[in-house]
């Protein structure tokens, strides 16, 4: 007798084109998928990678790309790099605007020049029709505010790797906007986070990886990968008070439905009832 196979998950934010995957990637992939991993969403950071993400979504079927120019690169973010960031997103399969935002942590770009690259990528993003990727560090207000301002409801859009409090929690939401809960959410000492997720409830939240970077507990301090999702989508059904079958059926029909892609088929994961 085998066991069932794992519900479906999606990873809704992940580098699987990085070269820190360069000479094991089918291995991954193949890990990937059998710890049920079903949808990986490879996410350019600037022109290069942008053009590598749609490449690895060509080659592979359950792999989609997101292009887009990260707040580090932001100073590259001029009148051919936005032209090809918008060529790029009319490619097959590429089925968001992202990782775009603001990142006053690191600050590796002048804040407004990382402001202006946002509310350029977020008028790329309106003119394809596309959700927006959101990358943000320790600066929620000014994002926020860029969102507003730039109506981002019309795209709608996820917050990835949310590191904010409930109250920037909520407002996102209002805003039109999905949460995204990484690998920190395992971590012990991620209380705020913990207290988000609970507050907000499933509905409102997709999982991710952000892999190579920030891994689930068990892993820390080594490369993160997409088949480690399942730990974090574990974490997140128990701080939900649901199975983790049920969590991954919920959090997999959110995704697919707000980036637009097909629902994995085995997506009842058998769970059933009430949540
Ligand atoms: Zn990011
Ligand atoms: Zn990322």
């Amino acid at each position: 007798m085998t066991a069932p196979p794992p519900a479906p998950l999606v990873d809704t934010h992940a580098h699987l084109h990085d070269a820190a995957f360069a000479s094991d990637r089918e291995a991954v992939l193949a890990r990937a998928r059998a710890a049920g991993v079903a949808r990986i969403l490879s996410v350019g950071t600037d022109r290069g990678s942008a053009r590598d993400a749609v490449a690895l979504a060509a080659a592979q079927p359950d792999v989609y790309a997101a292009v887009g120019i990260h707040p580090h690169d932001a100073g590259q973010a001029d009148e051919a790099a936005l032209a090809e960031i918008a060529a790029l997103a009319r490619a097959p399969k590429v089925v968001a605007i992202g990782e775009i935002g603001l990142d006053y942590f690191r600050n590796l770009a002048p804040r407004d020049v990382q402001q202006g690259a946002l509310r350029a990528q977020l008028a790329v993003a309106r003119e394809a029709g596309k959700p927006v990727l959101l990358h943000c560090r320790e600066a929620h207000a000014d994002l926020l505010a860029i969102l507003r301002a730039e109506g981002v409801g019309r795209v709608g859009g996820i917050m990835h790797c949310f590191s904010g409090d409930l109250e920037v929690a909520r407002e996102a939401l209002a805003l039109g906007l999905l949460v995204s809960i990484a690998g920190p959410v395992t971590y012990p000492n991620a209380r705020r986070l913990a207290g988000v997720v609970q507050a907000l409830g499933l509905d409102s939240l997709v999982i991710e990886t952000d892999c190579p970077y920030l891994p689930p507990q068990p892993w820390r301090g080594q490369r993160n990968e997409p088949a480690y999702l399942a730990v974090t989508a574990a974490r997140v059904a128990a701080l939900c008070g649901v199975p983790a079958a049920v969590a991954a059926v919920r959090t997999t029909a959110t995704a697919c439905a707000r980036l637009g892609i097909p629902l994995p088929k085995g997506g009842s994961g058998g769970a059933g009832g009430p949540a």
